[in-house]
């Protein structure tokens, strides 16, 4: 029989006993999903949201000029500007005359499309220090729309403390994650070229974009530095997947760029096409939308948990669901929340939190320092097709990698940039000039202009956590969170050596300097978010064990950002992938002897 997807909510039965039920539906949801059905057992997957059929709603290819907006959100709708996180108080929603507000990705281009993704700020506000936090409440979650940059992390990571003596290693190496890395590659498809670093282990590449003629020459100049520049590592199949009837391969439509994030053809991975469905062809799974968890249900006889209580986001009508297994993967900061909300007479300080780790440790990318320049050679060529593509470069971490480096800044950063001729030439913008003479000078700069801006590592800090706000709640009268949040010092000194070498990069390279920026951007501004239930060997000392286990609950995981121990400076979703298949993995394995 065909089973219409999506399911429709009035026929999820939740009076049956699931062998898991799944919280949340993005990255480590939905790969939590597909890895457990695939086993054979019987899921449930809770999503917040709703579900966006976003083959119809990203319209990835339309023109600005064949919208009425030109792509904008309509009028009632705001996004928070990067200064409103600064001067404006907490929660920053609060007494907004808009009809919705958004965070400040909806401030991109095209925002229209992704106007019904991103949360309403009205609705799920948050307390405490300055922080920038995005968010996606529907089915894929933030995976609709992500920036697609698919880096693995390595042993320079993993076993950071070793090198530095800073924090704690992850109680895995490279070698025991390496080869869910590469399945994860296999089964969503990743772009790139081959490096051979062993702080930016290489994967299973299919065709990588290609670089532009500036984009070379940088890279050209950089090997004389010893850095490397490499094609983005794009999570986007460009070569096609046979095993994925929901996912075209990359017609390097460059269409990527044009909005927020998304892909209406699903060439770039998101979680819908990449993961539920192939999770729901198995029969194994049920999906329920609308679905906001606020708490893990526990028997108080054995301390194991029970299953979830939800409330209909609609509705507001209150649900209680079974299952011998719950996975959290809320995303980092939900799930924290989550662990937090869920306090009982045997767990006072939230569930699994004999530790008091939960929401500590919570670490993410530094960003602001950047670089804008031109190729002076390349001012007034004529037009190349240079954006029918995913991504532009990578510059991987060489900052820290000796052991015996003498800089004044633990760990490192990598930089993300592009440059080429676009359909929409994104140096119009910082163009000076006006009319006839202005139009020449951006036809002439259109292909030779070149940046990027830098991702570091902010150092996992213990006092850097989230707590639950004891006065404020969400729209489904749940508890928010509070943020105790900031940068220190060494972020600062990291952030000054990032402008620096960016700059030095750039003059290597003879480019023209138009522009460059030192200043640290609000916390959160990178959308990466760890931490806040770190895996460790020591229950004393983290949350769960290596296979994001809860060391208190047996029954218990979170398989999302939040159990990883340190931020490394390399983008988190395949990792977050790779850790949560050898989980499901390690839990079908224990199921099946009867441990869990
Ligand atoms: C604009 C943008 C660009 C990005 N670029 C990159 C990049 O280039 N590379 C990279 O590696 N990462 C990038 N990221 C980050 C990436 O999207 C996240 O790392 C990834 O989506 C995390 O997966 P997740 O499953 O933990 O969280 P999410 O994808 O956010 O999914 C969490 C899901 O849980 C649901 N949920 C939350 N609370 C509840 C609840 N109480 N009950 C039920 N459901 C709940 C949410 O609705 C959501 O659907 C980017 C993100 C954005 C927004
Ligand atoms: S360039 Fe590729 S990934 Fe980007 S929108 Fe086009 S088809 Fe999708």
């Amino acid at each position: 029989m065909l089973v219409q997807f999506p399911p429709s909510n009035s026929e999820v039965d939740l009076t049956t006993m699931y062998d898991a039920v799944v919280v949340g539906s993005g990255a480590a949801g939905g790969m939590a999903a597909y890895a457990l059905c695939t086993h054979g057992l019987k899921v449930l997957l809770l999503e917040a949201g709703k579900y966006e059929d976003t083959s119809k709603t990203l319209h990835s290819m339309e023109w600005p000029y064949d919208h009425p907006r030109r792509g904008r959100m309509p009028p009632d709708y705001k996004a928070l500007s990067a200064a409103e996180y600064s001067f404006r108080s907490l929660p920053y929603a609060q007494n907004s005359p808009y009809k919705k507000v958004t965070s400040y990705v909806q401030g991109w281009g095209g925002t229209d499309y992704s106007k019904d993704i991103v949360v309403d700020e009205k609705q799920n506000p948050y307390t405490g220090t300055k922080y920038a936090w995005v968010r996606a409440r529907v089915v894929g979650g933030k995976t609709n729309i992500w920036g697609r940059l698919a880096l693995r992390l390595s042993d320079y990571d993993f076993k950071a403390r070793d090198r530095d003596g800073f924090g704690e290693n992850w109680p895995i190496s490279y070698s025991d994650v390496e080869s869910y890395y590469d399945r994860v590659d296999e089964l969503l498809g990743v772009s790139g070229f081959p490096e051979n670093l062993p702080w930016l282990p290489d994967g299973k590449f299919q065709r990588p974009v290609k670089l532009s003629y500036a984009e070379l020459h940088l890279r050209n100049t950089l090997k004389q530095m010893n850095r490397t520049l490499t094609p983005y590592r794009a999570g986007v199949t460009t070569d096609g997947l046979k095993h994925n009837r929901y996912r075209s391969r990359c017609y390097g439509r460059g269409a990527c760029h044009r909005h927020v994030g998304g892909c209406d053809i699903h060439a770039a991975f998101d979680s819908p096409t990449g993961l539920i469905r192939p999770a729901w062809d198995t029969g194994n799974l049920t999906m329920r939308t609308n679905a906001t968890v606020h708490e893990v249900t526990v028997d108080k006889n054995t301390g194991k948990a029970t299953g979830v209580a939800f409330i209909d986001s609609q509705t507001h009508v209150s649900y209680n669901v079974k299952a011998k297994v719950v996975l959290l993967a809320a995303s980092t900061l939900e799930s924290a929340r989550l662990i937090l909300l869920s306090k009982s007479g045997i767990y006072p300080n939230g569930i699994g939190n004999s530790s008091g780790h939960a929401g500590h440790n919570f670490c993410e990318h530094v960003m602001g320092p950047s670089v804008a320049g031109f190729m002076p050679a390349l001012v007034g060529k004529s037009r190349t097709l240079d954006d029918g593509r995913p991504g532009g470069f990578y510059v991987a971490r060489y900052q820290n990698l000796d052991k015996n480096s003498k800089s004044d800044f633990l760990r490192g950063y990598g930089f993300e940039g592009g440059s080429g001729c676009g359909m929409i030439p994104g140096s119009a913008y910082d163009t000076p000039g006006f009319g006839e003479e202005y139009k020449k000078n951006v036809r002439r700069m259109a292909g030779a202009t070149i940046d990027m801006g830098g991702f570091g590592e902010v150092l996992a800090r213990y006092e850097n956590e989230v707590s639950l706000d004891p006065n404020i709640k969400d729209a489904w009268g749940i508890p928010v969170l509070r943020f105790n949040y900031k940068f220190g010092e060494n972020e600062r000194k990291m952030c000054e050596d990032m402008a620096r070498t960016g700059r030095e990069m750039f003059e290597a390279a003879k480019f023209e300097i138009l522009s460059s920026a030192s200043n640290m951007l609000t916390e959160g501004w990178s959308i990466h978010e760890m931490g806040t239930a770190r895996m460790g060997n020591d229950p004393k000392t983290s949350v769960v064990n290596q296979y994001q286990q809860f060391h208190d609950v047996k029954n218990l995981f979170v398989v999302d950002g939040s159990t990883h121990v340190n931020a490394s400076c390399q983008n988190p979703t395949w990792t977050i992938m790779a850790l949560c298949w050898r989980s499901c993995d390690y839990l079908a394995d224990q199921m099946k002897k009867g441990e869990v």
